[in-house]
């Protein structure tokens, strides 16, 4: 006899769809009842937020309905959980409801917390969603020349490497624009290099030095003074701007935290061979909400969603389940005037061999399409 198992998939972004898809291509609607709570109807695909600020790329093909994302037969909630208990997997909703389990994902991403840094509201701006994109394109458009500082607020952050991304992406936006001599370009990561990879640093630092672009690692803004138009880092050290570009703190949900299942910063604690929270062998987080990388990415969150979705489905159906938690999409990054590269996220394994070129930009500027339709579907 087949019995009908519940798993819920809290959070609507990239690990979420993307466990929910899997899940159903694996296992039949009598076999699991498949329920993704979340509260943003509209899926941002985040990596066009470098493009958006410079009018690259129309906002509008960076954004799909949720609902449209999702495989046949998976239940999409538009909703808020407020509270989990992790002990009897029961999930408490803003709506007033309760949820009750035999599976739960967390795939909550992360919340920023502008607030924790003073001056910067009002005065930082970013491209870390799409709204503050598309205010920063708004922006740009009045952008007369000047002193531009780039940098982030949080050592934890989604995909520094956008940081030089948006830095490479000014240089060529302000050379088409004739503004170039007119600005200088300070770019600082949080992390002491540009990748962790060492050949990857070293080139991106030469190029950076050859468009004229300041760099900085290892420095984490703490906080920003409107008045004298400076930051000061958490070392002491100060940097002028007349323009700021600053990433906000991440911190991971506050129900995570409340729920007694976080570390310091709000993510989940998961075992790292399993992606269960806290001994609970039907808990589990996956993508930017648990705590095993201080740098997200969503090939990071594929790979988890992949994994812990054949983790359950062998469990209910039988079946091999995937034994190791590899990375297996390219990452891609963009170095301006129409040209990027590409490598794949496997420390310690390959030598990245940096060589800008236009295919890997075509095949970056195309990547909302593949994500939409192949990725987030679950076909990779
Ligand atoms: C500018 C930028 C560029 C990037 N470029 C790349 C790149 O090139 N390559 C790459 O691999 N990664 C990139 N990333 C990182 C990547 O986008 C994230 O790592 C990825 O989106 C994480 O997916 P997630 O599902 O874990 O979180 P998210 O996509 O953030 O989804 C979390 C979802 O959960 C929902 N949620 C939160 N709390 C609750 C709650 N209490 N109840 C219900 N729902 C809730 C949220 O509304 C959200 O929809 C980039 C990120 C940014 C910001």
């Amino acid at each position: 006899m087949v019995v009908l198992r519940k798993v819920v998939i809290v959070g609507d972004g990239a690990a979420g769809i993307i466990a929910a898809n899997k899940l159903r291509f694996h296992t039949s609607e009598k076999e699991l009842d498949i329920v993704v709570i979340g509260n943003t109807p509209r899926h941002f695909y985040k990596p066009d937020g470098v493009l958006i600020p410079f009018g690259y790329k129309n906002y509008r093909k960076s954004v799909k309905p949720v609902n449209f994302l999702l495989n046949y037969s998976i239940t999409y909630m538009k909703d808020e959980v407020i509270r989990i208990n992790p002990d009897e997997n029961i999930l408490f909703l803003k709506s007033g409801k309760s949820v009750i389990a035999d599976y739960i994902i967390l795939a909550t991403g992360d919340r920023y917390t502008p607030e924790e840094i003073p001056g910067y509201d009002g005065e930082a701006k970013h491209f870390f969603d799409l709204q503050n994109a598309m205010e920063l394109r708004e922006y740009m458009k009045t952008f007369q020349g000047g002193q531009v500082f780039i940098g982030s607020s949080s050592e934890i952050m989604q995909y520094p490497e956008s940081l030089y991304e948006f830095a490479f992406l000014l240089d060529s936006y302000l050379s088409q624009n004739n503004l170039r001599d007119k600005t200088s370009i300070n770019l600082t990561v949080p992390q002491t290099d540009l990748s962790p990879e060492p050949n990857t640093s070293s080139t991106l630092e030469k190029m950076l030095k050859e468009r004229g672009i300041e760099y900085h690692g290892g420095v984490v803004i703490q906080s920003v003074n409107p008045k004298n138009k400076e930051v000061t880092d958490k070392k002491g050290q100060t940097y002028k701007y007349s323009l700021l570009v600053l990433t906000p703190p991440h911190h991971g949900q506050e129900f995570i935290k409340n729920s007694g299942i976080a570390d310091e910063n709000g993510y989940a604690i998961v075992e790292p061979n399993t992606l269960t929270v806290k001994g609970n062998k039907t808990l589990f987080a996956i993508g930017d909400a648990n705590n095993l990388t201080k740098s997200k990415s969503a090939t990071t969150a594929h790979a988890q969603a992949s994994f812990v979705a054949s983790a359950i489905v062998s469990e209910i159906v039988g079946g091999l389940r995937e034994d190791k938690l590899t990375s297996k999409l390219p990452e891609f990054s963009l170095t301006g005037y129409n040209s990027g590269f590409s490598f794949f996220d496997l420390p310690g394994k390959v030598s990245r061999d940096v060589n800008p070129n236009k295919g890997d930009f075509m095949l970056r500027w195309t990547s909302a399409d593949t994500y939409f339709s192949t990725i987030l579907r679950g076909m990779v």
